[in-house]
């Protein structure tokens, strides 16, 4: 190792011999010689305001360098002093932030027996927009991991794998689950046949089963966590907790995971709840959950008791407590809700059926319930549950996401900023809560320059100049069209 200027270089035995004979070749031993171009100089960000997402205040006229794919400094120009050779990119009156988190995504759907071609679109689409990081919630990890090992470009994708209870794959009368309604008996298939058809590889949890071949599975799978899905009791919500947590792992659920409710996941140690509203499982008794579950009509039963003034009842203020007592995370997921009200509304004049009396209670409900979570100090991540697949404009996005924390909730554009970086970092856990989501020496290098002030408008989020991962650059156009800046 060599060093020249302020940088280090790495020179091969082969240049060393080139360089002398360059040196001969020039006739004089005390010629000068022209050292080739360190391949990957180091980076200096200069001029733009920063963010960093650590909750220190913005600074002006900053300078940020990264070396490889990790930042070494971060601050004022005083701060960080720009290495000589360094290539310096110029953002003057421009914005660096974290690169994004969207903690809760679906990438991978088998349609007519092969994977959707979406996938690799969609993953560039995400970058553009200045998402560096997702973390899948539940399709097939294996295959999604391989699949996006292969792009040239795309955000991290880490994956959860998904678990259920023995309901959720078999039914019980001719393979068929039985389910009471006010318009009669309905016979449905077992929802883990649907997510199976889309190549989805959820296992099945029974309190007789060993908890730890679960988790053994999930890493084997190369899944970084579990995703608790549904027809899960108290006592194997604690048993797949203790499991996971024993080999590293986070444990998410879907708020209530039915019949366990958000308490009691909260209670066993479950890391972080998804959905605002399957807080309405809090407003069942104990009795009535599990009726439900067996043989009832749940999603009528939410539509009903899912009012927004529900939404502050004591259970549900109870489970949001003990959340924020245990430092349960939360991520509400309204922007998907929004999608589901507005593509109803765009229809022509109809009589609204049991999914969007469903889709519209919960939407109400479920701002309720992330206002209460927020003022009660439950920690919040930013996950959309953004699908790669079917029409984009129907995909629920973090922008989306953000914007309704901004617009509905009230949240100053920097705080929801923080539910897309840090926090989300935190609530991926693992490598991405150390290494992601703030701009810190020491972290990658993922990092969105915008040109308009997002902390002022939460909607400058789109005005994305260039996008970093891991200390590589694109441009929007360059990631949409294909084409990569280096
Ligand atoms: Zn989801």
């Amino acid at each position: 190792m060599k060093t020249v200027g302020a940088f280090r270089m790495r020179i091969s035995p082969l240049e060393t011999a080139l360089l002398t004979l360059l040196a001969a070749a020039c006739g004089s031993p005390s010629a000068p010689v022209r050292l080739p171009a360190p391949a990957n100089p180091d980076i200096a960000i200069v001029g733009a305001t920063l963010w960093d997402g650590t909750g220190r205040a913005p600074v002006a006229n900053a300078v940020t360098l990264v070396r490889g794919d990790r930042i070494i400094c971060a601050g004022s120009a005083g701060e960080c002093l720009v290495p000589q050779g360094a290539r310096v990119v110029e953002a003057q009156g421009q914005y660096l932030i974290p690169g994004l988190i969207d903690s809760h995504v679906h990438l991978l759907f088998i349609i007519d027996g092969s994977a959707s071609e979406q996938l690799a679109l969609d993953l560039r689409d995400l970058l553009a927009q200045g998402v560096t990081t997702v973390r899948d919630m539940g399709t097939n990890p294996a295959a999604l991991l391989a699949r996006v090992q292969a792009l040239p470009a795309s955000p991290r994708v880490y994956a959860m794998q998904l678990v259920a209870g023995r309901s959720f794959f078999f039914g019980g009368m001719n393979g068929f689950r039985v389910t009471r309604t006010s318009r009669g008996v309905i016979f449905r298939q077992p929802p883990a046949k649907t997510m199976q058809w889309m190549g989805w590889t959820p296992i099945m949890y029974t309190r007789d089963i060993d908890p730890d071949s679960v988790v053994r599975e999930a890493q084997a799978a190369g899944a970084m966590g579990l995703k608790l899905y549904a027809q899960l009791d108290s006592v194997s919500v604690r048993q797949l907790v203790n499991a996971a947590h024993r080999a590293g792992m986070p444990v998410w659920g879907h708020a209530w995971v039915q019949p366990a409710s958000v308490r009691e996941q909260a209670t066993a140690g479950q890391d972080g709840v998804v959905h605002a509203a399957g807080l309405a499982g809090e407003l069942f008794s104990v009795e009535d959950r599990d009726t439900l579950v067996n043989d009832g009509d749940l999603q009528a039963a939410t539509a009903l008791a899912a009012t927004p003034e529900a939404a502050h009842d004591p259970r549900i203020l109870a489970a949001l407590d003990t959340m924020a007592r245990l430092g349960t995370m939360f991520e509400p997921t309204l922007d998907a809700t929004r999608h589901s009200v507005a593509g109803y509304d765009a229809k022509r004049q109809h009589v609204a059926g049991l999914q969007e009396m469903y889709v519209r209670a919960a939407a109400g409900f479920g701002l309720e319930v992330t206002r209460e979570a927020i003022a009660r100090g439950v920690r919040i991540s930013a996950g959309s549950d953004h699908v790669a697949y079917g029409p984009p404009a129907e995909r629920a996005t973090l922008f989306g996401e953000l914007q309704l924390y901004v617009d509905s909730l009230s949240l100053p554009p920097a705080v929801a900023l923080l539910a897309a970086t840090r926090d989300a970092a935190r609530a991926i856990g693992g490598e991405a809560g150390k290494q992601l989501g703030t701009i810190e020496p020491g972290h990658f290098a993922d990092l969105v320059l915008v040109s308009k002030n997002p902390l002022e408008d939460i909607r400058n989020l789109e005005s994305v100049e260039w996008v970093m991962r891991g200390g590589t650059i694109w441009r929007p156009g360059q990631l949409r069209s294909g084409i990569a800046m280096r």
